[in-house]
C-alpha cells in the first residue's frame, strides 16, 4: 500500500502537525490503496504563511520567468503520463486507458494553453491614446486557496494552479481527499520544475478541516473552488467574513436539445458523452430533450447505445466505463435511480443494483430513463453517475424553456442541421457554454457557469485574468 503522509510546504516535504491517517479506497475493489494524512488548521497556518511570504517577490517576477517555470513543469508532466494515469485510475476509478488519455491529457492541454495565452498577454498595457501616461497593470491577486474535486482531478488542478502561477499568485492547494495521489505527484513535479519555495504549497485534508481553515483564513486573498453547489455555498459564507474573492465552478444539469433534423449520430453521441467518466462530469449532457417526431426512435437508439456500454475495473485496459468514486456516491445514485422509477419515468436501460455478475466495486449500470418531465427529481438533481433522462418536446420555444428551467447553467448542447436555428437557440440558453452538433470547445475557450453553476471562468486568457488584480497607474514614465 502506498503511504504518503507528508505535505508540501515552503519547498519541502513536511510531516503533518498532528498525525491523522486517512485511507484512500480503490473504487474498483473497495480495498484501501493508499494512506495519506488529513491536515489541520495548524498545517494550513504554516502553508498560508509560506505563501504569504513568497507573494511579494513572485508577484513582481518578470512574467517570462514565471512562464519559463511552467514550461519546465510541462516538460516533466509530459513524461509522467503512465504514472499519473495509474494514480488517477486507482483512486477515482477512471479506466486506465481513459485516465492516461483524457485525464492526464486535460492537464497537459490546459498547461499548454495557458503558456500560449500568457505569451500573448500584455501584463502592462496603455489605457488608450486619450491618456498617454496611463498604464493598466495586471498583477497576481495574492495568496490563493485552490480547492479541487476528484472527478477530473488534473484538469481542475492545472486550471487553477498553472493559471495562478503565471498570474503571479502564490497558493495552497487542497485536493479532494478522495483523490490525493495525483495531486501529490503534481507537487513533486512542481518541486522538480523549480517553483520557488512557498509559491506552491499542498496540504491534504477534508472540507470540514483543511477546507474550512483555508477558506476562512485571514491571510488568504482568494478562493478558487470547484465542487458541489452545496460546498460552494458553505465556502462563500465562510469567506465572506474576510471579504475574499471567491471563484466557483459548481454543478450542472446540462440539456442536450436534439431537433428532428439533427444528424443520425446525435443520440448515440449524447449517450456516450453522458456515460464518459461514468457520468461524473459537471458538464455532462444529463437531460436529453428530443423533438416529438424523432422521440420514439431516439429512445430506442439511446437504450441500444447504453446497452452496449461495457462496465469494468479501472485497472483493465480497453474502452469501458469504470466504477463511480465511492460508496456514498454509489448509494446516492442508486437512490436517485429508484426515485426515477417511483416518480413514473420509464426505465429503458440499466436500473438499480450492480451490473450482472458483479458483486464488488462501486459499479453502476448505464441507465436511461424515457418519458420523464422536467419536474422529476432525475431531471432536477445532478446525479453524477451514468444516468440519462430523456424528455420529449414539440417546439423550439418549449425546448429552450425546459433547458433553462434549472437552477444550473453550466453547459448546454444543441443538435440540428439548421444553422440559423442552432445559433438562435445557443443565444437563448442561459449557460456559460453551449456546444453544437458534437463540436467540442476550442483550446483555451473559457470554462464556467451561470446561475448556481458558479461564477468566473477558467482556462485560456479568461482563466489568467481571474487570478489577477487590475491596477490603474497614471503618470507612468
Ligand atoms: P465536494 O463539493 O464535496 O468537494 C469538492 C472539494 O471541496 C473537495 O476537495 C472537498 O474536500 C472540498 N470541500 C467540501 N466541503 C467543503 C467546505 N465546506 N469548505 C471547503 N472545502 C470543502 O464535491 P465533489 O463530490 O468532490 O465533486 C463533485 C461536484 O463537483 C459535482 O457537483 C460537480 O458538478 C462539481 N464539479 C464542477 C465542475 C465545474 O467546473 N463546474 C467541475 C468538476 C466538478
Amino acid at each position: 500500500m502506498i503511504e504518503k503522509r507528508q505535505f508540501y510546504i515552503n519547498g519541502e516535504w513536511v510531516d503533518p502537525v498532528t498525525p491523522n491517517d486517512h485511507k484512500v479506497i480503490d473504487p474498483s475493489t473497495e480495498e484501501p490503496c493508499a494512506v495519506i494524512s488529513l491536515g489541520s488548521s495548524a498545517d494550513v497556518d504554516k502553508a498560508v504563511a509560506a505563501a504569504k511570504a513568497a507573494f511579494p517577490k513572485w508577484m513582481k517576477t518578470d512574467p517570462a520567468e514565471r512562464i519559463a517555470v511552467v514550461e519546465k513543469f510541462l516538460e516533466i508532466y509530459g513524461t509522467k503520463q503512465e504514472e499519473m494515469g495509474k494514480a488517477i485510475s486507482m483512486e477515482m476509478g477512471a479506466p486506465i486507458d481513459m485516465a492516461k488519455a483524457q485525464q492526464w491529457g486535460a492537464g497537459f492541454a490546459h498547461t499548454k494553453n495557458f503558456i500560449r495565452a500568457a505569451k500573448n498577454f500584455q501584463f502592462v498595457r496603455p489605457l488608450g491614446d486619450h491618456a498617454p501616461n496611463d498604464r493598466i497593470v495586471y498583477e497576481g491577486y495574492g495568496v490563493c486557496a485552490m480547492i479541487t474535486p476528484w472527478n477530473w482531478p488534473m484538469n481542475q488542478v492545472t486550471l487553477k494552479v498553472i493559471a495562478g502561477l503565471i498570474a503571479g499568485c502564490t497558493m495552497v492547494l487542497k485536493p479532494s481527499e478522495e483523490s490525493p495521489l495525483n495531486a501529490l505527484l503534481f507537487a513533486e513535479m512542481m518541486d522538480e520544475a523549480g517553483v520557488p519555495a512557498g509559491v506552491f504549497n499542498l496540504v491534504n485534508g477534508d472540507g470540514a478541516g483543511v477546507g474550512t481553515a483555508l477558506t476562512g483564513h485571514p491571510d488568504v486573498d482568494m478562493v478558487s473552488f470547484t465542487g458541489s453547489t452545496r460546498a460552494g455555498v458553505a465556502i462563500s459564507q465562510n469567506a465572506a467574513a474576510t471579504l475574499k474573492k471567491v471563484h466557483l465552478e459548481l454543478g450542472g444539469k446540462g440539456a442536450n436539445v436534439i431537433f428532428a433534423d439533427a444528424d443520425d449520430k446525435a443520440v448515440k453521441r449524447g449517450v456516450m458523452h453522458m456515460m464518459n467518466n461514468s457520468g461524473q462530469s459537471c458538464n455532462a449532457p444529463s437531460r436529453m430533450l428530443v423533438q416529438r417526431e424523432r422521440y420514439d426512435a431516439a429512445v430506442e437508439q439511446a437504450a441500444e447505445a447504453a446497452g452496449k456500454v461495457q462496465v469494468g475495473s479501472a485497472h483493465d485496459e480497453g474502452r469501458h466505463i469504470g466504477p463511480v468514486v465511492n460508496e456514498t456516491q454509489f448509494n446516492k445514485i442508486q437512490a436517485l435511480i429508484q426515485k426515477g422509477i417511483d416518480e413514473g419515468a420509464r426505465l429503458v436501460a440499466g436500473g438499480t443494483g450492480r451490473p450482472d455478475g458483479v458483486n464488488r466495486g462501486y459499479f453502476v449500470k448505464p441507465t436511461i430513463f424515457a418519458d420523464a418531465n422536467n419536474q422529476m427529481t432525475i431531471a432536477r438533481e445532478e446525479i453524477f453517475g451514468p444516468v440519462l433522462t430523456m424528455i420529449p418536446f414539440d417546439t423550439e420555444e418549449e425546448a429552450i424553456e425546459i433547458a433553462n428551467d434549472t437552477p444550473y447553467g453550466l453547459t448546454n448542447y444543441v443538435q440540428t442541421t439548421d444553422g440559423e436555428r442552432a445559433n438562435r437557440v445557443a443565444l437563448s440558453l442561459r449557460s456559460g457554454m453551449v456546444e453544437m452538433n458534437g463540436q467540442p470547445r476550442g483550446a483555451g475557450a473559457p470554462f464556467g457557469g451561470m446561475k448556481q453553476s458558479g461564477n468566473g471562468r477558467e482556462g485560456g486568457v479568461w482563466g489568467l485574468e481571474d487570478f489577477m488584480e487590475v491596477k490603474a497607474v497614471s503618470g507612468w514614465n
